[in-house]
């Protein structure tokens, strides 16, 4: 394998084509992404690393290039490296130019007038390098960022749903390769089990022709999932249950250390109970034993 990373085309295209989704992961340095990519490797699974504004800073792209390809090479297995949530078009060309082979722009809480127009200058960016971008539409908030969310977590208010006739025209105007929507999922740590808007999401299903993207899964049934994976739903981002699992191994250590504890043993640790999320999500969204989809045709 010349090129180890791939574009969210390549990962989502069969998934498309065969109804299953693909785990969309967030690393944010080394280990995680060691964590991730094993974990795929050993399900023969496809896997989209991603990288967010919060973790950008702790290594920078060009370095995050080089470690997943590293690790992507060491694996022998094709990951698509993305950039999750870039709300600065500054950062995306930087991302484009450290050889990320697919980025997210996310204008989502801007009028979908300057939505389009921003979306569609990344996408014309993007084809230079041949990378794929996300985008979103429709609102997938942060509830502690709002006044909206309801006592589940949920954020069902109809200006953040997405409308299936503006995800139709803005997927037919910006050219995008898939779409994020929002259909009452919200980001980070969900108290309860939020419904979701499954009838809104097979008629987005029915009018847009680009693999759809689910943020703020997190604490879904897993039954849910499934039936979004069957209503079209092909990329699922995965960020806070890694987060949890982290907190969760270090407060376990700091507590059993009484106040220390060496950071090699936990780290060890915490990798263990990352790959042990992967693996579970991929059982989930029914990806495991794909990745030949992928490599019969690089
Ligand atoms: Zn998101």
């Amino acid at each position: 394998m010349n090129e180890p990373l791939v574009t969210l085309r390549e990962v989502l295209g069969p998934a498309d084509a065969q109804g299953y989704a693909v785990g969309a992961f967030t690393m944010c340095n080394a280990e995680t992404a060691d964590a991730i990519m094993a974990a795929a490797a050993e399900d023969n699974s496809p896997v989209i690393v991603m990288l967010g504004p919060k973790e950008e800073p702790v290594f920078g792209l060009p370095n995050t290039v080089q470690i997943v390809s590293t690790l992507a090479r060491n694996y022998h297995i094709p990951v698509c490296l993305h950039l999750d949530h870039s709300r600065d078009p500054a950062q995306v060309q930087a991302a484009l130019a450290a050889g990320f082979p697919s980025v997210m722009i996310d204008y989502s809480a801007r009028p979908d007038e300057e939505n389009i127009q921003v979306t569609r200058s990344i996408v014309e960016l993007a084809r230079k390098t041949g990378a794929t971008v996300e985008a979103e539409i429709g609102y997938v908030g942060f509830p502690e960022a709002t006044t909206e969310a309801d006592n589940n977590g949920s954020i069902r208010s109809e200006s953040h749903l997405t409308d299936p006739a503006a995800a139709e025209h803005f997927a037919h105007v910006t050219g995008v390769d898939a779409l994020a929507i929002s259909i009452g999922t919200a980001h980070g740590r969900s108290p309860g089990l939020p419904m979701l808007d499954f009838d809104r999401l097979a008629e987005i299903h029915r009018r847009v022709a680009v693999p759809l993207v689910l943020h703020g899964a997190t604490g879904r049934d897993p039954d849910q999932v499934r039936q979004v994976v069957q209503l079209g739903i092909r990329k699922v981002n995965v960020a806070t249950d890694l987060a949890r699992a982290f907190a969760d191994t270090m407060a376990e250590a700091l507590e059993a250390g009484e106040g220390f504890f060496w950071h090699a043993e936990a780290l060890v640790r915490v990798k263990q109970r990352w790959a042990a999320v992967v693996h579970r999500w991929i059982e989930t969204l029914g990806s495991n034993d794909r990745l030949v989809d992928i490599t019969s045709r690089l």
